[in-house]
């Protein structure tokens, strides 16, 4: 069924004493259903954010204190890196590891991705359990369909749900999924007294979008298997990075010249930004990320279209290249 979206600002009191929601800062209807909705995917309790951004920094600003370490992983989405960066003005430090091996002692948080965006790595969940810290999984790439860290040991999953969850690329919005209430709690306090929430009709979109997230990422993941399989033994192409699962993948052409002609070379993939719509996109990460990663390295989001029709689109652009 499909549920209204309540846009409302403030709801009456009832009997002269606030109800279940009470000003839309604080939460409302329409949050609510997204968040139990994302909440019984993910195993926890969701916290909607405005943006995946908005999560992670709520996360460092509300759960450590001035002078705390985050360990993060060290092929982590560059933003991530660059948010923890601008917190170091408030006195938070972070140092990088290999998310394959155990993280490093004496940090505060261990902040981990599965699979990391672009590299693709997958992290070692027992070895970051084992860690006293505590530990948040980026699983935005996967998608609760194929990680679930509050299982695999984590006590937070972190979510920039504008990708595959909302999956059309027309809402942004960001989620933590805690393993406890009290978290949970200290969350909802945070966002409510620094304000970054989610409108009703970004939530509507996002509830709308995990109805269909299932048959999404089963026909997105079919699509992507069988390009990275195609790219593997094209010419042109060097390393192709891709996990086994989701619809995310990145593959390396010899410089970033060539990698400028395949993005542009392009008609049917957009090239653009952000991944997980139902729209396919590629891009070259070094204007973004410059030197973090190879100058060729072009990250392909796979969307809804025919495969076939990607492949001749990609293979004309690449033919090119060999
Ligand atoms: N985490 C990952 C893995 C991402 O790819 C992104 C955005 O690309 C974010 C977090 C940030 O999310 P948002 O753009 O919704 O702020």
């Amino acid at each position: 069924m499909s549920r209204p979206v309540d846009r409302s600002t403030t709801w009456p009191y009832e009997d002269g004493e606030p109800g279940a929601f009470v000003y839309s800062r604080y939460g409302g209807p329409t949050l609510a259903d997204a968040e139990a909705a994302l909440g019984e995917l993910d195993g926890g309790e969701a916290v909607l954010f405005a943006s995946g951004t908005a999560a992670s920094a709520a996360v460092v600003l509300a759960l450590l204190e001035p002078g705390q370490t985050v360990a993060l992983a060290e092929d982590a989405y560059f933003g991530t890196g660059v948010l923890l960066d601008e917190l170091g003005r408030w006195g938070l430090r972070h140092v990088e590891f290999d998310q394959t091996g155990a993280p490093p002692a004496e940090v505060d948080l261990v902040w981990l991705e599965a699979p990391s965006n672009p590299f693709l790595t997958m992290p070692d969940f027992e070895a970051a359990a084992a860690h006293p810290a505590r530990v948040l999984c980026d699983s935005t790439a996967a998608t609760p369909l194929n990680v679930k860290p509050l299982e695999r040991g984590c006590e937070l999953a972190l979510h920039s749900a504008t990708k595959y969850l909302a999956g059309h690329d027309d809402a942004l919005v960001g989620a933590v999924v805690c393993g406890d209430a009290d978290t949970a709690a200290r969350l909802r306090e945070f966002r409510t007294r620094t304000g970054p929430v989610p409108a009703a009709d970004t939530a509507w979109l996002l509830l709308r979008g995990l109805q269909t997230l299932e048959v999404r990422l089963a026909r997105q993941t079919e699509s992507a298997r069988e390009l990275v399989d195609r790219l593997r033994s094209h010419a042109a192409v060097a390393t192709v990075r891709y996990p086994g699962f989701s619809a995310l993948l990145s593959f390396d052409v010899a410089d970033a010249d060539a990698a400028r002609r395949v993005e542009t070379g392009v008609s049917l993939i957009a090239n653009a930004t952000s991944l997980g719509g139902v729209t396919s996109r590629i891009e070259a990460r070094a204007r973004w990320e410059g030197d973090r990663v190879p100058p060729g390295l072009l990250r392909l989001s796979v969307g809804l279209e025919d495969v076939e029709a990607l492949w001749s689109d990609l293979e004309r652009a690449l033919d090119r290249e060999s």
